[in-house]
């Protein structure tokens, strides 16, 4: 929704005009071209949406979970109906291809439904005569107003992954989505509001850092989930924690790959060339690093240089287009010079995808598909998330030595290996140090049943997003002990 070219906030069930004096530039990536202006919102727009939400949040946490996720039932039908609208737009604010705006949303939408398992998800237990006549009971009740601040690399996915969990365990949520893409979050409110959420119970600030840092530090606020770059997770896991808030903050990742000499080199290529460059590289689950080990040397190198080289780099929307461009000109800048550094750290250039264009989309950000030979594993390139379509590559004697440099890494979001030995993925899923873990998979994305399970630099909290954790993390556990003697009873 927006007035004059200028993108609204979601308060109290309306839609409002920001008070901002600053207002950003929304960009499509791929033609340069301006498609709106977003507001950065001030604290006191955090405050109004903080306040209408404790005002809800006193009727929204006795409506029973039963009625709640009647909501969520119509928004994941909406959410349906308007799929090909909600993927247009994230292509156009983001960049990725129309086909992975559409997984994108597929994978958000799984949210809402297993969300919808609210009734059973947040049932609690209890155990009868823990003493003689004494019965004791775990129930889970909802924290309140709590808020989500979210990255450019998923508009449409990432508010899913905590949303439908924090409504359908009754408390009140605020999405500050990230300001490179607020256009998806605009859409998706428009289909919040179409579900008829009570007034207060969802709502939407946009903004950057001072937004944020009103959210950190506004006392009404009982949680914060955050996904974004490992500095930033960092900065508000301390701040919110500071604030006296549960927080989750998911960050930034390299994740390496190992390629076997048994695996199946064909599909091994393919699936990596996805991994590495679908969404140009821009996915916290990326294959940023292909560690070979003993003769799958050469022939991983070759192929995947070819992959690499033949694949159509164009506008998302455009028919036949494998990868799209990268967010913006000075990610375009950045993700070059890391090219460049990794050359003077040692590295070869096998592919480069660097000075490049599409024709007919001269102004957009384009990076086109990499290759890092012999990467030196000391390096800055091996430990910097490069965050765009750039696969390096590095190569172990063995297993044992693979692994040494898997674990290397501060981050640990996650690792993959390709092999036909069962004993090698076992002592694989055993020792890596990394919380998602494929095997044979290239992009180790849970389902929304199961924790997006980061670790180390890449998550800075306990329970993480999606499923039972969600329910967890939205929900604080009252212990009830009881005794009811007859002969008591009596007396009144
Ligand atoms: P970012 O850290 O720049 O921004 C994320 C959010 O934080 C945005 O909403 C932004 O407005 C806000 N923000 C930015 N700087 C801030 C500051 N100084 N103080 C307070 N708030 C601030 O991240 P991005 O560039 O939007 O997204 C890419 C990053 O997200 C990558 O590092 C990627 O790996 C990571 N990511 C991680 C996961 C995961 O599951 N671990 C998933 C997706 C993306």
């Amino acid at each position: 929704m927006s007035t004059n070219g200028q993108l609204l906030n979601f308060i109290n069930g309306q839609w409002q005009r920001s008070s901002a004096s600053q207002y950003l530039d929304v960009t499509n990536p791929a033609t340069a071209r301006v498609m709106t202006r977003v507001p950065l919102s001030p604290a006191a727009e955090v405050d109004a949406a903080v306040q209408a939400g404790l005002q809800a949040f006193t009727e929204w946490r006795r409506t029973p979970v039963t009625d709640r996720i009647q909501y969520l039932f119509k928004l994941k039908n909406l959410l349906e109906e308007h799929l090909d609208e909600i993927a247009r737009t994230i292509t156009n604010e983001c960049g990725k291809t129309y086909a992975e705006s559409v997984g994108e949303m597929r994978r958000g939408i799984e949210n809402v439904e297993v969300a919808c398992g609210a009734p059973s998800l947040m049932q609690g237990y209890n155990n009868e005569d823990i003493a003689r006549g004494i019965d004791e009971h775990m129930i889970r009740q909802p924290l309140g107003v709590v808020a989500a601040i979210t990255p450019f690399n998923f508009p449409g996915m990432i508010p899913l992954w905590f949303m439908p969990y924090a409504l359908a365990t009754g408390n009140c949520f605020i999405l500050k989505p990230s300001e490179k893409v607020p256009m998806t979050s605009q859409k998706l409110f428009e289909l919040l509001e179409a579900a008829g959420f009570p007034p207060g119970v969802v709502q939407l600030v946009n903004g950057s850092k001072e937004t944020v840092d009103a959210l950190l530090d506004h006392p009404g606020i009982k949680a914060i989930s955050f996904v974004g770059s490992t500095p930033v997770a960092k900065y508000v896991y301390s701040r919110a924690a500071a604030n006296g808030k549960r927080a989750q903050c998911q960050g930034g990742a390299k994740n390496p790959v190992v390629i076997m000499p048994d695996a199946d080199m064909d599909a091994a290529t393919r699936i990596m060339a996805d991994s590495a460059f679908g969404c140009a590289g821009q996915r916290c689950l990326a294959a940023s690093v292909a560690i070979t080990v003993g003769e799958a040397r050469d022939i991983f190198t070759e192929q995947i240089a070819d992959a690499a080289a033949s694949r159509k780099v164009g506008y998302g929307l455009d028919e036949g287009v494998e990868m799209g461009p990268v967010i913006t000109r000075e990610s375009k800048a950045r993700i070059e010079s890391l090219i460049t550094k990794g050359e003077q750290e040692g590295a070869r250039v096998l592919v480069d995808g660097r000075g490049k264009q599409v024709s007919g989309y001269e102004e957009g950000f384009w990076v086109f598909p990499t290759v890092l030979d012999s990467v030196n594993p000391e390096g800055e390139i091996a430990r910097t998330e490069i965050f765009g379509p750039v696969l390096s590559l590095m190569h172990a004697r063995d297993i044992d030595e693979a692994i040494e440099l898997v674990n290397k890494r501060p981050y640990g979001n996650m690792a993959c290996i390709f092999t036909s030995s069962g004993a090698t993925a076992r002592q694989f899923r055993y020792e890596v140090d990394a919380g998602n873990v494929g095997i044979n998979i290239g992009v180790a994305a849970p389902m929304a049943f199961f924790p997006f399970s980061g670790w180390n630099e890449s998550f800075f909290g306990d329970l993480h997003a999606q499923g039972r954790h969600g329910v967890e993390f939205y929900t604080q556990t009252k212990v009830v002990v009881e005794r009811w003697p007859r002969e008591w009873s009596r007396k009144f």
